[in-house]
């Protein structure tokens, strides 16, 4: 059974833990450094991104998160956990991560609509997906490796860069896993991850 972790810090962890089991897969929950050790993959979940920073800072997880993403293994981060992700936050000097070839902006969508839902268009998804955003981030621009899989008004609400996955909005905050199977299809089958470069 493939086993991934969810960082457990703070946000939104119980609701992708159960969205991971709805795929038939093992969550796992990452709180230190050791708890890294053999997952297939990782999720950072949305939150907020600065609270979620000092946490990892504290707790000793920003170096073993940096390695983790120089494996390859994949990396999935919604709203703050993209935030996290991305090499690039506009109007700070530094990134968090910095690992995801993209570049966000937060809270993006004006306040008088901090929280709104709308069916989108997902590539690789067969039929629209319903997204929750709250307080939510945009992809102002995403880099030459990376592939936009979602817009919203305009604005790229989703992208994915080699093994980074990143989305503005909450998918596990709905009972629609589709994403979350996305996600999951990323993790190289063992064949794959022997075969030489
Ligand atoms: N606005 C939050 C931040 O900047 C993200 C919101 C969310 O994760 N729902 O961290």
């Amino acid at each position: 059974m493939k086993r991934i972790g969810v960082l457990a810090l703070q946000g939104a962890v119980r609701e992708h833990v159960k969205s991971i089991g709805a795929c038939g897969a093992e969550a796992v929950l990452v709180k230190w450094p050791a708890d890294l050790d053999g997952l297939d993959a990782l999720i950072l979940p949305g939150g907020e991104s600065t609270t979620m920073r000092r946490l990892i800072d504290r707790y000793g997880l920003m170096e073993p998160l940096r390695e983790f993403a120089k494996t390859g293994k994949p990396m999935f981060g919604t709203c703050a956990g993209l935030i996290l992700l991305a090499k690039e936050v506009v109007g700070y000097d530094e990134p968090h991560l910095g690992v995801m070839d993209v570049v966000v902006e937060r809270n993006s969508f004006g306040r008088q609509v901090d929280s709104f839902e709308a069916d989108l268009t997902v590539q690789g998804l067969d039929a629209p997906f319903n997204a929750v955003f709250i307080r939510a981030p945009h992809i102002v621009s995403a880099g030459s490796s990376a592939e936009v899989l979602c817009e919203h008004d305009g604005r790229i609400v989703m992208a994915r860069s080699g093994p980074f996955l990143g989305c503005s909005f909450h998918p596990e905050l709905t009972d629609d896993h589709r994403i979350t199977e996305y996600f999951i299809g990323m993790i190289p089958s063992t064949n794959e991850a022997l075969l030489p470069n």
